[in-house]
């Protein structure tokens, strides 16, 4: 049985950073669907060729295309005992695909932090896609298509919730503990 750990929340909230410590600490592979997406826009897949446009828009790719890539990553063997979800679902069919024999999702950590800070923190950043006007379409999205998320995950009574504004270190302990339970 596959343990899945999810980190939800909005952009720049902090989840690429916290998912790779936990990974480290607890040994389970931490898969980014953004960082599996850049890979093949890098690499100009067939994929990457549909992505790239998608993610400098701040758009999200469909809902087929990204179930299946990560689908296959979790059929890899390091993912049999267990696996940190960065970035996946973000939306309620990518939610009701994971609804498979063999997953288990265990937890849903949710990320909180305040918008202006999130703005803050990924014009720091400085990715590729934080450009001004993606990071209002990327906020937008997540209003529109994940919000829904927090409900339909509380409703499985696997919500819980942490402030992630604040220091990294606390942030991590507090989610250790919480991954632990
Ligand atoms: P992230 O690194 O998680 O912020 O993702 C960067 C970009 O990749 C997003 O703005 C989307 O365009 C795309 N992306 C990542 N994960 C997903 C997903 N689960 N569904 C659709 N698009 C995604």
């Amino acid at each position: 049985m596959t343990d899945i750990t999810i980190f939800l929340g909005p952009p720049g909230a902090g989840k690429g950073t916290q998912a790779e410590k936990i990974s480290e600490k607890f040994n389970i592979p931490h898969i980014s669907t953004g960082v599996m997406l850049r890979e093949h826009v890098e690499n100009e897949t067939e994929l990457g060729l549909v992505a790239k446009e998608i993610l400098n828009k701040g758009n999200l790719v469909s809902d087929e295309l990204v179930t299946s890539m990560l689908i296959e990553r979790l059929e890899n063997d390091d993912c049999e005992k267990g696996a940190i979800l960065d970035g996946f679902p973000r939306t309620i069919t990518q939610a009701e695909s994971l609804n498979i024999e063999g997953l288990n999702i265990k937890t849903v950590i949710l990320f909180e932090v305040n918008e202006t800070e999130l703005i803050k923190r990924m014009v720091e950043r400085g990715r590729e896609d934080d450009t001004e006007e993606s990071i209002k379409v990327r906020l937008d999205v997540y209003r529109d298509e994940t919000l829904p998320l927090i409900k339909f995950y509380d409703d499985k009574d696997v919500l819980k919730t942490v402030d992630a504004f604040g220091d990294i270190d606390e942030i991590f302990n507090h989610i250790s503990g919480l991954i632990k339970t």
